[in-house]
């Protein structure tokens, strides 16, 4: 079909959509876009900017889809392409020759889109010294992929985002029209297992040989499993003959994967290897700031504060004492205060632990440093004076949950911005001193021996 119809279909669906979208995204939104082409089964649509491009993707791809079938009465796979005042595409990447089978692409197409996370975007990914350089090598690989790093190997301990890198790579690559296919390693085992039951084999390859890039999840899942790790072994090997980007997550790195085949692990070496470490504290700050300001645009720097200090091992679980925090300031139709994120944490804490009172932990801290209590109280700003007080601020707020204002009085009469720097300070100086970490532990394990015994 050529371009001339493209447009005269588009222009049938524009008035289905604007019946069906909202006047100001329509205007935003849909207003101004043009039917470029249609062929071999993919409706290429042009709008004015990536911006565009990414928006109708992520909110509005099955809408208009839908709406396409529906006029044309047959499946359409639909690209958004940005073009230029004049209305020609800018940049047009060619779409890559699809290898499947004509019966065979809807399937794999379809299998392909529906399981992205919409909200797992490069965009919303916030980046800190902890997984800086993964964080580039991802978009460095969607902007050129096959060329850079091949494969990019990614890992980490739970929640600390590969899920969040790989999807944010196959949504960024399939706004240009490339093929990218994002399986995790057990959707893979299956598939392969049906495939060597002789059921479909051609399925397999033509699913797995064919797309642009790779991106397979968790592929500590095929540990052990001599047959699939085979199976990778040839599609990792055509794929990267052809010079088709790979992109592998996984709790390990390549070597520490237990009952690996070593071609394999070889293989995974062979490109970057980079790791997601647990987010420091700016980076958990600016994670709970972004997701909550959108729904709290007045909320604190000490209520982000608070709940950014709870949490430093794992991202997934620190959206979840933010969902927590945000769910109760709804309920109770206020913004999220400091006591509000005690009480939505404390709850969910295990308080079946009594917490130390503070001024055990005043006594542990000064017995630790060799300084008095009322040193650690007192205006001294000698360095090892002040770093035992910001210690002490820090150990009450983690150890015996007090809000920052009551921690202000227990401290002899601070405001609780002090305090909150006072913490902040001792958080993020923990990320590089690792004498301050020694003497936290050491103070963590002389309070719980001092806290258990009778
Ligand atoms: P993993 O796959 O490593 O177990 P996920 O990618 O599933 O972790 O991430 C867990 C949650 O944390 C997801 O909701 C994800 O969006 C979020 N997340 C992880 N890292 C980041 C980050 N740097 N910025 C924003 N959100 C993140
Ligand atoms: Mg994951």
């Amino acid at each position: 079909m050529n371009s001339t119809s493209a447009k005269d279909i588009w222009d049938a669906a524009l008035g289905e959509l604007q019946l069906q979208v909202s006047k100001p995204n329509y205007i935003t939104w849909l207003k101004g876009t043009v039917g470029l082409s249609n062929e071999d089964g993919t409706f290429m649509v042009g709008v004015p900017h990536s911006f565009a491009a990414e928006w109708l993707q992520k909110r509005l791809y099955s809408l208009v889809r839908k709406t396409l079938v529906g006029i044309m009465g047959h499946d359409v796979e639909v690209q958004f392409e940005i073009f230029n005042n004049q209305g020609h595409p800018v940049s047009r990447e060619p779409v890559r020759p699809f290898l499947a089978t004509p019966s065979e692409e809807p399937a794999s197409r379809s299998n392909i889109r529906p399981k992205l996370n919409s909200k797992y975007t490069f965009d919303n990914f916030v980046s800190g010294s902890c997984n800086q350089l993964a964080y580039a090598a991802a978009m460095g690989v969607a902007q050129d992929p096959g060329s850079l790093y091949n494969p990019l190997f990614i890992h980490s301990g739970v929640g600390l985002g590969k899920t969040h890198l790989l999807h944010a790579i196959a949504h960024n690559t399939s706004l240009r029209g490339l093929r990218a296919l994002c399986v995790s390693a057990e959707e893979f085992t299956n598939e392969f297992i049906d495939s060597i039951r002789g059921r479909d084999t051609g399925k397999f390859r033509s699913k797995f040989r064919s797309p642009d890039l790779l991106l397979l999840d968790d592929v500590h899942f095929i540990s052990g499993k001599a047959q699939t790790q085979d199976g990778l072994f040839h599609t990792f090997n055509e794929l990267h003959n052809d010079n088709r980007q790979i992109v592998v997550t996984c709790s390990q790195p390549p070597r520490s994967i237990p009952m690996m085949d070593d071609c394999l692990c070889s293989r995974f070496e062979g490109g970057l290897v980079v790791d997601l470490q647990p987010p420091d504290y700016d980076t958990r700050f600016a994670l709970i700031r972004a997701k909550a300001t959108q729904q709290f645009p007045t909320i604190s720097d000490a209520v982000l504060h608070a709940i950014a200090s709870q949490c430093d091992q794992n991202i997934r679980e620190l959206e979840g004492s933010l969902n927590r925090v945000l769910a109760l300031a709804k309920l109770t139709g206020e913004v999220p205060t400091v006591g509000m994120v005690e009480d939505a944490l404390c709850a969910a804490s295990n308080t079946s632990m009594s917490t130390p009172t503070h001024s055990l932990i005043m006594d542990v801290i000064s017995e630790y440093f060799h300084i008095s209590p009322q040193e650690i109280l007192g205006r001294k700003r000698a360095a090892q004076i002040s770093e035992a007080r910001q210690v002490t601020m820090y150990v009450i707020y983690k150890e015996a949950h007090y809000s920052l204002s009551e921690i202000g009085n227990i401290m002899g009469g601070r405001d609780h911005s002090t305090i909150l720097q006072g913490c902040k300070k001792i958080s993020t100086d923990l990320e590089n001193k690792p004498q301050l970490r020694e003497h936290l532990t050491n103070i963590s394990a002389l309070l719980s021996d001092r806290h258990s015994s009778p």
